[in-house]
């Protein structure tokens, strides 16, 4: 048994559908239920500065962010149903 298995797990982060990239979000409200948007980190409004356009590009997914019972925020799929796989 290792202490350090649900650290492991909790470091997984949800992954773009499309693109696999990170996703980003923003979640104040801290009771059950509350609901943001997120989208990928190759979002245009994630662009930077040193954006590169012969070798980066653009993904213009968007999900969405619950708080479920537990206080945790879970990731669903631009439809609210399907769960975002984690990587
Ligand atoms: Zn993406």
């Amino acid at each position: 048994m290792s202490i350090f298995r649900d650290h492991e797990i909790d470091t997984r982060e949800p992954r773009c559908p499309k693109c696999g990239n990170a996703v980003v979000w923003i979640l104040h409200n801290s009771k059950h239920g509350a609901k943001t948007s997120t989208h990928c980190t190759k979002h245009f409004t994630q662009s930077r500065i040193d954006f590169n356009p012969k070798t980066d590009f653009f993904c213009l997914w968007r999900g969405v962010a619950k708080r479920a019972k537990s206080g945790k925020v879970e990731f669903f799929d631009t439809d609210g149903k399907t769960r975002l796989k984690k990587r």
